[in-house]
């Protein structure tokens, strides 16, 4: 692979970094923080502005498919938000990849100016690793289907325009080929949201669909191919997308407290920061290589898988090293007086553990490194 950036792709960095940094105000975190919407509409419209969504999307955009991973991964190092505008792109574009013309033409220029997003319906009560088991049910009704179950975790579903929901449309066939991909507007009647806020922070929702009528044109994919259309998008959101190097601003606002408050002359805190820098660098490296493959048309399926784990298990490291670094200051939260790194440890303390559950669990990541990687024997028929 090739770690080497283009001029052109170096001077796309540049732009995300000047326009991130300008959008990444206090107003802007503290909204994000009360609501738990992980979000910046004014930096997504910014970054639209100038074309720059339009050319990370996978397929469509005109730069260099690295320029993905250079987008998400910028606006990760610098603590924004990343899932919202993260999720949209990426169904964009496996839009681009497997929708029909109308999804096309709707969805995507909702998405590259900045003003829709999407949620992902994929995970229920209870199934989420094991989504082959799903029970979500779309039914043929004359020309149309009509959809009923329900969805645990679909986040952003109360700011999203479209939902991509997995639903089982033939229980007859193998369970994971009796799937098929919708892709549906959320005002459509029969979805219902409902608020989940988590430990993390992060908003996220119980969503449910009773009675939903819609068309094929709804269908994203083939019917019964909705395993494959997930798969793609799985693939590009572990490991390239973001989520891989949240250790960076956690890192900057440790390091910064502790030159700060003096604590930076103590050699056991110089050594965990200097840890943490290191497995941050290798988290970036992996990173890189994932979104290398996919840049050069591959499906980083085991290196995602890989740098997922690493990132998000280094990422929890950190956290619980810097909290018992700091003490009683470490449990005090943004904006209480006294915080240590200004409450920046106590939030990625509490929100470090999610990262390590969503995009995929550590143990069904270590699963796919031991079978693929390593050659071990399935773990699951
Ligand atoms: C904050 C948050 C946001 C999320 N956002 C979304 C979203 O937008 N859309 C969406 O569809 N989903 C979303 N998810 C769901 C997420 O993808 C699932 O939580 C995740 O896949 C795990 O599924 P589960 O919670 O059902 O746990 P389970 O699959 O029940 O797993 C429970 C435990 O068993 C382990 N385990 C399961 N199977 C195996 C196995 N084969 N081998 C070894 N160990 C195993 C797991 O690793 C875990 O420790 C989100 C989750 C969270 C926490």
């Amino acid at each position: 692979m090739d770690f080497e950036l283009s001029p052109e792709v170096v001077a796309y960095r540049e732009r995300v970094r000047r326009i991130v940094a300008a959008h990444n105000t206090p107003e802007a975190i503290r909204v994000q923080h009360e609501t738990g919407t992980f979000n910046n509409p004014a930096l997504n419209r910014a970054l639209a502005a100038e074309g720059l969504i339009e050319r990370a999307v996978p397929g469509l955009g005109a730069g260099d498919p690295i320029e993905l991973w250079v987008l998400f991964n910028e606006i990760e190092k610098a603590g924004s938000p990343v899932d919202a505008l993260g999720v949209a792109v990426m169904i964009a574009g496996v839009v681009q990849h497997v929708g029909n013309d109308r999804q096309k033409a709707e969805l995507i220029p909702a998405v590259t100016s900045g003003e829709a997003l999407i949620c992902m319906g994929y995970s229920e009560p209870d199934v989420g690793s094991d989504l082959s088991a799903l029970t979500t049910r779309a039914v043929r009704d004359g020309d149309e289907w009509v959809i009923n179950g329900a969805k645990m975790w679909t986040t952003m579903a109360h700011e999203a325009r479209w939902v991509i929901l997995l639903a089982r449309t033939d229980p007859d066939l193998p369970r994971h080929k009796g799937l098929t991909m919708f892709l549906i507007p959320m005002d459509t009647p029969g979805i219902r949201v409902d608020p989940v806020h988590t430990m993390a922070t992060e908003r996220t929702n119980a969503t449910f669909y009773d009675d939903v009528r819609v068309g094929d044109d709804c269908v994203l994919g083939e019917v019964n191919g909705g395993w494959r259309v997930m798969s793609v998008a799985l693939s590009f959101e572990r490991g390239v997308m973001g989520g891989t190097n949240p250790g960076v601003p956690l890192l900057e606002h440790t390091a910064a407290w502790a030159r700060r408050s003096g604590r930076l002359a103590e050699p056991a805190v110089r050594e965990k920061l200097a840890r943490v820098a290191i497995d941050n660098h290798v988290a970036a490296l992996l990173t890189q290589r994932s979104a290398w493959i996919a840049a050069s048309g591959g499906l980083p399926g085991l290196e995602g898988s890989m740098t997922k784990l690493f990132a998000s298990e280094s990422y929890q490291k950190a956290s619980r090293w810097f909290q018992e670094m700091a003490g009683a200051e470490g449990l005090l939260q943004l904006e209480q007086p006294g915080a240590a790194a200004d409450g920046w440890i106590e939030y990625d303390a509490r929100h470090s553990p999610v990262t390590t559950i969503y995009g995929g669990t550590t143990e069904i990541n270590k699963n796919n490194i031991a079978e693929r990687h390593l050659g071990l024997p399935r773990a699951r028929r």
